[in-house]
């Protein structure tokens, strides 16, 4: 089990085993509500801290839970358990549909998809002839399990508080994995990840319904402990409440979670006592107090307070992973080329940004076991047909082919599983994950574990096998002391030799570098060259953006030159060198 587990597990498992024993009856059922916000919370942390999407929706998705059972445990006389698995079958359906509908848009259209969402389920709950309008419904049986019988608040305790720390252990283990990489990535832009053969759409869908199930999940524990419903707790307000737990305990944790959940529930219950006394009349004021909390805490604690709490607990030593065992099995590797076949193609490519045209009629051909090298001034359009080769851009006009195969309609994540992998002339790594989990994720694509056999950690030979190909890249390229360093840390030469290990985790027959030697040191250039001689060996083709002409010179079997989006000149090293056309755009004439 992971170290930092231990606290969030065993604060739940204490909660739900000394809670009914200790606690007065007040207490338990205050501690009851932190648990049931906290589970939505949790699904927050996922949705909005760690993958950074805003959803204002999720108190309508604890509504489905709730009263999905209130209507088939009452109206039909069904068993609560089936209703739990109504609730969130149709939660489920709901979150797919709603989140393949707004996932896709960028910016600010989910969080107003959810909240118009949100908005409307409410009113759907309170004018639907058979949910009891907004008198809601009365008389949810009490669940049994296994001949247990839940009838009071003591039960109950124990039921969340169990089912809590099944939430922190499925969502841990599913963070700690291929698919929560991809997550965890997700914030950071999703060029990269599609590039490295992620898909990122999914991933959001998959953190969306995941969220959305938990909610669920809360509403149907609700419902039989409260054993009735009405529309005010699915209102927008308690919509926006939950993110306030987050955002005040800390967005991206999962005991800032709980730690929100808390101090939320606790301050309303003591601020709706005191603050009325102290204004001499009714009213909403703790909303007040939490609004002004909130812009305090944007202020002085973007990270919430729980980091802040975290961070003056004494630290337990042993705390860091074991690196993978580099004994595991290497992953199935892709049919070997022919040498010097023809990897790439590009016939006539234009791209144009507006007005200005970035390339123009620009023709390349790269053959596997060679290094051709892209040269020309900055500015000259050279990132710009990378990002047409890899897919990351459609070209205007022209035909790129990749082997047999016409690639320039293709997304970037299509290309990459073709077997082209890139690096990005602007560093592209996730600052907070380690070297090794930067890494892997180039290897994204030759994992295939699922949603389910994730979250229950059934994967971990699967994960064992990638996270091992990942440290062999990382040995591979002269980064092994780094392994388990955050890659944000690292210099910034040393982070482009992390997109070199992670480019080459794809298996690729062809590797795109842009820049990757800027900012290394003499030896480390040195070293890099004779990686990517080894790497032509082996029969990969290498095209290269480099400004250094003597490493460019030295290790290009052929070379192209760009200047204004146009090609000026290609051919061998030595040729290029000699050519006035190259001499006079190099040097501006100054020979
Ligand atoms: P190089 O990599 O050779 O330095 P780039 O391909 O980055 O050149 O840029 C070529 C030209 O295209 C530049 O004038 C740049 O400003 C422009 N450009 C690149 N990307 C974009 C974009 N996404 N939108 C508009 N203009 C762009
Ligand atoms: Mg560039």
């Amino acid at each position: 089990m992971q170290r930092k587990l231990m606290l969030p597990l065993g604060l739940s498992l204490a909660l739900a085993l000394l809670g009914p024993l200790l606690l007065p009856d007040y207490q338990v059922t205050l501690v009851n509500y932190i648990g049931l916000y906290s589970i939505v919370a949790l699904g927050l942390v996922l949705l909005t801290g760690i993958g950074g999407l805003t959803s204002f929706g999720q108190a309508a998705f604890v509504g489905i839970g709730a009263y999905s059972t209130a209507v088939l445990t009452t109206a039909l006389g069904l068993s609560p358990w089936l209703g739990l698995l109504v609730g969130l079958g149709l939660t489920g359906l709901i979150a797919l549909v709603l989140g393949m509908l707004t996932l896709r848009l960028s910016g600010h259209y989910l969080p107003l998809g959810t909240l118009a969402w949100g908005l409307s389920i409410f009113y759907l709950f309170g004018n639907l002839p058979h949910l009891g309008g907004y008198g809601g419904i009365n008389n949810i049986p009490t669940v049994s399990l296994l001949g247990w019988e839940l009838s009071d608040a003591r039960d109950f305790n124990v039921l969340i508080w169990l089912v809590i720390a099944a939430v922190i252990w499925l969502i841990s283990n599913l963070l700690d994995s291929r698919e929560g990489r991809a997550i965890r990535a997700l914030k950071y832009g999703t060029v990269m990840t599609e590039a490295m053969g992620v898909h990122s759409g999914r991933s959001k869908l998959v953190i969306f319904v995941v969220a959305a199930l938990l909610a669920a999940l809360s509403g149907w524990l609700y419902a039989h402990m409260q054993r009735f419903v009405n529309p005010t707790p699915f209102s927008i307000n308690m919509g926006i409440e939950y993110l306030f737990m987050i955002v005040l305990g800390g967005a991206a944790s999962l005991l800032g979670a709980i730690f929100g959940a808390t101090l939320l529930t606790v301050l309303k219950q003591w601020l709706q006592d005191l603050l009325p006394q102290l204004f001499g009349q009714g009213g909403n004021f703790e909303m007040i107090f939490f609004g002004i909390l909130i812009v305090l805490c944007m202020q002085y604690a973007r990270a919430g307070l729980w980091p802040l709490i975290s961070a003056r607990l004494p630290k337990r030593a042993g705390g860091t992973p074991a690196p993978p065992d580099l004994d595991t099995p290497p992953l199935p590797r892709r049919e070997a080329l022919p040498e010097h076949a023809v990897l790439l193609r590009a016939d006539g490519v234009v791209k144009r940004f507006g007005g200005l045209v970035a390339n123009n009629n620009m023709n390349l051909q790269v053959n596997s076991g060679e290094i051709t090298a892209l040269i020309g001034p900055n500015g000259a359009g050279k990132s710009t047909l990378f990002n047409l080769l890899s897919g990351v851009l459609p070209p205007s006009a022209g035909e790129i082919h990749f082997r047999d195969q016409r690639i320039d309609q293709l997304s970037s994540r299509r290309i990459n599983a073709l077997g082209v992998s890139r690096t990005f002339q602007h560093v592209r790594l996730v600052p907070d994950m380690t070297v090794l989990e930067n890494v892997s994720l180039g290897a994204h694509r030759r994992g295939h574990a699922g949603l389910l056999r994730t979250c229950l950690h059934l994967e971990r030979g699967e994960e064992g096998a990638l996270l091992a190909e990942a440290a062999r890249q990382i040995e591979r390229v002269g980064l092994g002391e780094h392994l388990l360093d955050e890659a944000g840390n690292l210099p910034l030469g040393k982070q482009r030799i992390v997109e070199i290990a992670r480019a080459l985790c794809a298996d690729p027959y062809l590797l795109l570098l842009d820049e990757p030697a800027a900012g290394l040191r003499h030896l480390e250039k040195q070293a890099l060259g004779a990686l990517l001689r080894r790497l032509r060996e082996e029969g990969m083709g290498v095209l290269l953006v480099e400004h250094d002409m003597d490493f460019v010179m030295d290790l290009a079997d052929h070379v192209v030159v760009m200047e204004f989006g146009e090609k000026l000149a290609s051919g061998l090293p030595h040729a290029i060198q000699e050519n006035p056309a190259v001499m006079a755009a190099y040097l501006g004439g100054a020979e």
